[in-house]
């Protein structure tokens, strides 16, 4: 079993508290790793190493920044099936998704190198005679990564690839439940000759290393990933010091199915969203709307589909699903599939499969029979299950797909130009798919409207959230010879 070390100011070093916690592999529920019970003291240490080394860093050309990024990617491609097998067994995602996210990986963090030659400030014409207003893109400082688990080695990427080609250094805290991919991503950085102290990692609780990532004076970001409940918390905390924060929170995308939609596209793209990486995803379709008009063959074709969803032990089954991500999970799904039920959902298929002894698995499900008011349409589920709703026309549509709480992504399905540019117009998220689910481009602008989050990522405007402006008033005496 593997036996792993925080890494701070690039070296692998114990944990102040000499204490461990276990991974669990949510296939087998075996453990497979213990990783170090990071603490406050620890953190600091990381957090001051940052702040160290940025200052040498933030002065380097974007370009030799950027050569350090693209060792690290190679080193991703080189390391890709052990790195994949990693994510499988502490994530439970299939063998073919977890491969699919270290290539991503490797040409997200190729991808934030090119702008260390594109970055741009600005030149502002002045109100005053014989001045220059110049906009500079300055580095922020310590960027502090939270991360959740369900895409946990490409979320490093996400936030310390664009944090680094700006200028800044890097603390991340991985997920307790995901943590071994990211010391896999710390020995790739390790055998790299990047500067001590850019790149840190800390495990641990996130009433502890969390906590004060949030709230150290010396951390000039938090990009966090992850629930609403703690995205709130980091604000709070992070507002002792007025900290930028960046919040990817949770989701509860709407798909819209029209009367005209090609119905066969519409079942498949929704079923692979909702079944892909075990529902686990911000962006995967989580409430269906449906024209009454078609809703008959929608539903049929739909259960058939979600029942032909093979599931089991991503690592030793050819399977298109494998298990939620630890018993709390599958709980929470459970009881949200019998509540909905009591509220007069009717099940067409799935629940909880009892026939696998180990691993926190559960079926592919089709509520239908689903009403607005429905707690399963307004909670994030983060699970295989699919409440349908029927409705009569597209302003109606609409109005249920925007009457939530949360406003990341949303998809519709229709063949008609002016139903499709309505839609885009109307549906308040911050994606909208057409014709399409899942996943988002890596120059696009994944951002959430409402308590989806605060700021963005990806693209020029997510490369922008990692930067300060800074602004020069240059006055020049046109008189001198
Ligand atoms: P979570 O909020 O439970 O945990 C995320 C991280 O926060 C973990 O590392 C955890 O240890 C840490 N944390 C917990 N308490 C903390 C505290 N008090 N201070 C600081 N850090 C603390 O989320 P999760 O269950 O790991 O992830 C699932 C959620 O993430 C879902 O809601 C999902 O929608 C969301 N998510 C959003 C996006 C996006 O791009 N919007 C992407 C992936 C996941």
């Amino acid at each position: 079993m593997m036996r792993y070390q925080l890494f701070i100011n690039g070296k692998f070093v114990d944990s102040s508290s000499g204490k461990f916690f276990n991974v669990i592999n949510p296939s087998t529920e075996e453990t497979i790793s213990e990783c170090p019970e990071g603490t406050v003291e620890d953190t600091r240490k990381a957090i001051d190493a940052a702040y160290e080394s940025q200052k040498k860093w933030a002065k380097l050309p974007a370009i030799e920044r950027a050569k350090y990024l693209r060792k690290i990617a190679d080193g991703i491609r080189k390391n890709a099936e052990m790195l994949a097998t990693t994510i499988v067994e502490e994530q439970g995602k299939i063998r073919s998704l977890a491969r699919v996210e270290v290539d991503f990986t490797a040409d997200y963090i190729d991808y934030m190198a090119e702008w260390a030659r594109r970055l741009e400030g600005e030149i502002i014409p002045s109100d005053r005679p014989n001045e220059n207003i110049l906009l500079y893109r300055m580095p922020i400082g310590v960027v502090a990564g939270i991360l959740p688990w369900n895409f946990p080695f490409f979320l490093i990427a996400r936030k310390m690839a664009p944090a680094l080609i700006t200028g800044n250094a890097v603390v991340i805290k991985p997920s307790s439940d995901t943590p071994n991919n990211a010391f896999e991503f710390a020995k790739i950085v390790a055998h790299t000759d990047l500067p001590a102290g850019i790149f840190n990692l800390v495990s641990g609780k996130g009433s502890v290393v969390g906590n004060e990532l949030a709230s150290n004076p010396k951390i000039g970001m938090v990009s966090f990933t992850g629930s609403v409940e703690t995205g709130s918390k980091i604000m709070e905390l992070a507002s002792k010091n007025i900290t930028k924060v960046s919040l990817e929170l949770g989701g509860k995308a709407p798909a819209i199915v029209m009367d005209d939609a090609d119905i066969d596209l519409a079942v498949k793209a929704i079923k692979d969203s909702r079944v892909i990486n075990t529902g686990q995803v911000c962006n995967c379709a989580e409430r269906v709307y449906v024209h009454e008009k078609i809703a008959d063959e929608f539903i049929e074709k739909m259960t058939k589909a979600m029942k032909e969803t093979t599931y089991g032990d991503p690592l030793r089954e050819e399977v298109e699903m494998g298990p939620l991500i630890n018993a709390n999970a599958l709980k929470s799904v459970d009881g949200m599939v019998k509540r909905a039920i009591e509220q007069g959902a009717k099940m067409v298929t799935g629940g909880r499969a009892e026939d696998r002894k180990k691993g926190f698995f559960y079926k592919p499900t089709v509520l239908t029979d689903c009403k607005q008011d429905m707690e399963i349409i307004h909670k994030e589920i983060f699970g295989p299950v699919l409440p349908i709703v029927k409705f009569k026309n597209l302003d109606e549509a609409i109005e249920m797909a925007n009457d939530s709480e949360y406003g990341l992504t949303s998809s519709i399905y229709t063949q008609n130009i002016d139903v499709a540019m309505r839609a885009a117009n109307e549906i308040k998220f911050g994606e909208t798919y057409i014709n399409r689910e899942n996943f988002e481009a890596m120059q696009g602008f994944h951002a959430g409207w409402r308590k989806s989050g605060i700021g963005g990522d990806d693209g020029k405007h997510g490369v922008e959230e990692f930067t300060n402006t800074h602004v020069v008033y240059l006055q020049y005496n046109q008189n001198k010879k």
